[in-house]
C-alpha cells in the first residue's frame, strides 16, 4: 500500500485530483476492492460505498458500515451495458432501449436476477438493481477493479447522502477501508429507480432522469406510486424496500413548507415565528427570491427557484451544514419545478417530520 495517502481514523483518503495521482489512487482502490474491502467513490449522483457485488462477505461489510437494515437491497454498478447480462436475465427489450439511451447515467433498472448474484445484495428478492454511472472516476474504478460493485450511498443509514468525500468521512471514517476523493458530485441526488418487475414498468424513485424522459424513449406510460396510478398495494409490500424507511434526514427535525406565492410565504413566516417563540434556534433554507423573509439565526440559500439543478447539487450539503451549525429545527421552503425539482421535493418529503401546506 502506498503510504503517502492520508489516513482519517484508519480510512485511506485516496486523492485523485492532481496530475499523476489518479492512476495510483485508482490502482489502490481496485486492490482493496479485489481483496474484499470497501471503497467509497464519487458518481454523478452521490458518493457510493462500493464492494465486490459477487462476494457476499464483502457486501456484508457494506451493511455493517452503513448500519443498513438487511432488507434494503443494493444497486449494482457496472462498467458497461454488456455486463448487465451477467447479473440479470430475461431483460425486456424496453429495458435495453432505456439503458442504451440513458447509460452511462442516473437511471437504475430493476430486472430479474441471475443465480450468480448473492442474496444479500438483493435482500432475498428475485430482482437485481443495476446501473452504469456517468462519472469518469467511477467508470475508471469499475474498469480497473474489473468487478461489478454493489454501492449504496456512502452515508450512515438514514442520514443525508454524501456529495463530497468529506461527507463520507463524517459518517464512515474508521468503518471503511478507503474513500476515493473526486470532488463534489455534479447532480447531488440519487438515481431514478425504474422496476421492470411490474407491467407497465414502475417508477420507484424519482431522480435525474424524469418520468417524461422515460416515457418519451419508451413510447409508453409508466406507473408510479407518486402519481397514484400504481396498481399494487405498495404500502403492504413495498416494491423498493427502501421506500418504507425514513430517509435523507438531518439530525434536527425538518419542517417542509409547500405551496407557492403569498400563501406559502405566510405559512413559512408563521412557522418560523412560532418555533422561535418556543426558544428554538432555527435554520432556514430558502430560495434566493425569499432571502429576506425571516431573520433566522442560520440562513442558507439553496438556489434560485428557477434553478432546480443547483438546488439538487446543494441540497444534502446544506442539510449537513445545518446540523454542523447546531440548529434545533430546520425549516425548508418547498417548490414545484420541472426536472430535478421533483427529485428534490421527493427527498425533502421523506426527510421531513412534518409537511405543511401540501395541496
Ligand atoms: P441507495 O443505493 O441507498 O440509494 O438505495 C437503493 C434503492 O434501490 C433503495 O430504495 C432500494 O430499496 C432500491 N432497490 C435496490 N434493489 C432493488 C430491488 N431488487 N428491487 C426493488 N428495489 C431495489
Ligand atoms: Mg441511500
Amino acid at each position: 500500500m502506498d503510504l503517502k495517502w492520508p489516513l482519517v481514523k484508519g480510512t485511506l483518503l485516496l486523492r485523485a485530483g492532481e496530475d499523476g495521482e489518479e492512476k495510483k489512487a485508482l490502482q489502490a482502490a481496485a486492490e482493496i476492492l479485489q481483496a474484499g474491502g470497501r471503497v467509497a467513490f464519487p458518481t454523478e449522483t452521490v458518493y457510493g460505498l462500493g464492494a465486490n457485488a459477487l462476494d457476499p462477505e464483502a457486501v456484508r461489510g457494506i451493511f455493517r458500515a452503513k448500519r443498513r437494515p438487511a432488507d434494503n437491497p443494493l444497486i449494482v454498478h457496472l462498467a458497461a451495458l454488456e455486463q448487465a447480462g451477467e447479473l440479470a436475465q430475461n431483460i425486456p427489450p424496453a429495458a435495453v432501449r432505456l439503458a442504451k439511451h440513458f447509460w452511462p447515467g442516473p437511471l437504475t433498472l430493476i430486472l430479474p436476477k441471475r443465480g450468480a448474484v448473492p442474496g444479500i445484495v438483493t435482500a432475498g428478492l428475485p430482482s437485481v438493481a443495476v446501473r452504469v454511472p456517468a462519472h469518469s472516476l467511477a467508470l475508471k474504478l469499475l474498469r480497473t477493479a474489473g468487478l461489478p460493485l454493489a454501492a449504496p450511498s456512502a452515508n450512515l443509514s438514514g442520514h443525508p447522502s454524501p456529495t463530497t468525500a468529506e461527507h463520507v468521512l463524517e459518517d464512515l471514517a474508521g468503518s471503511i477501508e478507503a474513500v476515493l476523493d473526486g470532488g463534489p458530485c455534479p447532480i447531488g441526488v440519487e438515481s431514478t429507480v425504474l422496476s421492470f418487475m411490474f407491467s407497465p414498468p414502475a417508477l420507484l424513485r424519482p431522480g435525474g432522469v424524469t418520468l417524461e424522459m422515460l416515457e418519451e424513449v419508451l413510447g409508453a406510460k409508466i406507473q408510479s406510486p407518486d402519481l397514484g396510478n400504481f396498481k399494487t398495494d405498495y404500502t403492504a409490500t413495498p416494491p423498493a424496500p427502501g421506500m418504507k424507511y425514513r430517509h435523507y434526514a438531518p439530525r434536527a427535525p425538518l419542517f417542509l413548507v409547500e405551496g407557492a406565492g403569498p400563501a406559502q410565504g405566510r405559512r413559512l413566516l408563521a412557522l418560523c415565528t412560532s418555533l422561535t417563540a418556543r426558544g428554538l434556534k432555527i435554520g432556514l433554507v430558502v430560495f434566493a427570491e425569499s432571502q429576506g423573509i425571516f431573520p433566522a439565526p442560520v440562513l442558507k440559500v439553496l438556489s434560485s427557484r428557477r434553478d432546480p439543478a443547483t438546488a439538487a447539487a446543494r441540497l444534502y450539503g446544506v442539510l449537513r451544514e445545518m446540523d454542523a451549525a447546531g440548529v434545533d429545527a430546520i425549516v425548508v421552503e418547498g417548490f414545484e419545478a420541472a426536472g430535478l425539482g421533483g427529485a428534490v421535493m421527493n427527498r425533502l418529503r421523506k426527510a421531513a417530520v412534518q409537511v405543511i401546506g401540501a395541496e
